[in-house]
């Protein structure tokens, strides 16, 4: 059976690139009628951030791709945190050490960090030098007689085996020679990571392990891992990384990439999962407004290629406006739209609203069954240029005359104008029955006319086009707005 794993550290909160390796993963699991597991890798308790945890499981049931078994939900192969998992990495370190795999280090921190600087000082990659690989028995038992808790170091010994990842074909990494033989557990008990990993989608029994490409090269030291262990190793596909439109890192770009940024300020989940799938492969065409099922039966991981995927942020808002009116079109979600609105309104307006009936759930529907296509998120629709939905302007008498001299016949004329048939009046039809009836009226511009509706209507010099508000407010409002005015 396919189980994959989403596997961050708690190290800070889920951003786009985290999402979208998820995402992959969720897909992939989906696809196969596999299983997608969350686990957090909190090994490194130094760099820990307060509530991290907590966020990448919000965020990821927020955008819709929840894991079948996490640290919250459970599961058969939990725990799901890593820092609970001790025993078992214990466990895998005791047995390299029986069979000769790994050894017990016992160089000091200050040793290791000579080490380092020397190797810094002759411009070389600092590279542990093996000392502790040859200890003798003897030496090894007076050295725990003062030192109990030794690190432990894996042996690199031999060729890198050469594997086969599913996106980037055939390779293979030099390890031996280059860092040195790894720490795999720590004197204080914790694994690296390398460790960890192993041994979790081991005992996990995770079947395809697709993670970010920055993991490629470490993956021929897992392979000699699962070798040592004698365990089978699960298939392996690295997924490029996610950039900027630039080619710059994501997490250096300005602003904020976190997906709780975005579920404030008002973006659909179904909007950032389909522009990240938008950027890169895996589908055999980019196409905007795929949803999650689509994105499910048409992605193919042999169509993953190795180009970095380029993220163009600036379109988002037109991804959001897509899904929006997807969702405008289903009633049910219509409904929680609404809701969203009157929340919307309300706190932004709350103590403006006075009377009116703005609450009212089907003038809200109304106004997003008629806005929707025009505005990107729904927040839009609570924006300075559409506050006249809301509230009623404060206008005075005189701010009209100075407009027009002709206040009191144009208002009457359009009162006439939403009689009767007048109530069902469309935008387009409006327009045509302003401009005659400008026409009509001697010494009047149409443009001076039009000038007067807007402010008398929004309290506004600038906005929307007077026809979409008066069709927004409905002729009952437009009429309460207006007959103030008309003598
Ligand atoms: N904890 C690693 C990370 O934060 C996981 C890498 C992996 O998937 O093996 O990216």
């Amino acid at each position: 059976a396919v189980r994959v794993r989403f596997a961050p550290s708690p190290t800070g909160f889920l951003h786009l690139g985290g999402l979208r390796t998820a995402l992959y993963n969720y897909i992939f699991a989906k696809k196969h009628q596999g299983s997608f597991i969350l686990r957090l890798e909190d090994t490194d308790q130094t760099r820990l951030v307060p509530g991290a945890a907590e966020n990448i499981e919000d965020m990821l049931e927020w955008a819709g791709v929840p894991p079948d078994e996490s640290p919250r939900r459970g599961g058969p192969a939990g725990p799901y945190l890593q820092s609970q998992r001790l025993a078992l990495y214990a466990q895998a370190a005791e047995a390299l050490l029986r069979s000769g795999a790994a050894y017990l280090c016992f160089c000091s921190p200050q040793r290791l960090e000579l080490l380092k600087k020397e190797a810094l000082r002759n411009r070389q990659t600092p590279r542990y030098d093996n000392r502790c690989r040859s200890l003798s028995q003897a030496q090894v038992a007076q050295k725990l007689a003062t030192d109990p808790k030794p690190a432990i170091r894996f042996r690199l010994d031999g060729e890198a085996p050469a594997f086969q990842d599913l996106v980037y074909g055939w390779n293979r990494h030099e390890v031996a020679s280059v860092e040195g033989d790894p720490v795999i557990l720590k004197s204080d008990g914790f694994p690296t990571y390398h460790l960890a990993s192993v041994v979790d989608d081991h005992h996990m029994g995770i079947s395809h392990v697709l993670r970010g490409s920055e993991w490629l090269v470490s993956t021929s030291k897992h392979l000699l891992l699962y070798q040592a262990l004698g365990w089978q190793p699960p298939h392996f596909a690295h997924l490029p990384l996610l950039l900027n439109k630039d080619g710059s890192k994501l997490s250096k770009r300005q602003g904020d990439i976190f997906l709780e940024h975005f579920a404030a300020t008002g973006f659909l989940p179904d909007a950032l999962l389909d522009i990240i799938t938008n950027c890169g492969s895996g589908f055999a065409e980019n196409q905007m407004g795929r949803t999650l099922p689509e994105l499910i039966t048409q992605f193919d991981l042999s169509r993953v290629t190795c180009h970095s995927a380029l993220l163009d942020l600036e379109k988002l808002p037109e991804f959001n406006r897509l899904h929006l009116c997807r969702l405008v079109g289903d009633e049910t979600q219509r409904c929680q739209l609404v809701g969203q609105l009157q929340a919307l309104v309300e706190e932004a307006f709350g103590r403006q609203l006075q009377d009116r009936e703005v609450l009212d759930s089907a003038y809200v529907e109304r106004i997003i069954l008629l806005r929707q296509g025009h505005i990107c998120r729904l927040q839009d629709l609570v924006s300075p240029a559409y506050s006249y939905l809301w509230t009623r302007p404060a206008v005075g008498r005189a701010q009209l005359g100075a407009i027009s001299e002709k206040v009191d016949i144009i208002a009457k004329r359009v009162l006439g104008l939403l009689e009767g048939p007048g109530t069902n009046l469309t935008q387009d039809v409006l327009n045509g029955e302003l401009k005659k009836l400008s026409d009509g009226l001697e010494g009047i511009k149409h443009s001076n006319m039009m000038k007067l509706l807007r402010v008398a209507l929004s309290g506004q010099q600038q906005g929307p086009p007077v026809a979409e508000m008066m069709v927004s407010l409905g002729p009952k409002e437009v009429r309460e707005r207006i007959q103030k005015f008309s003598r």
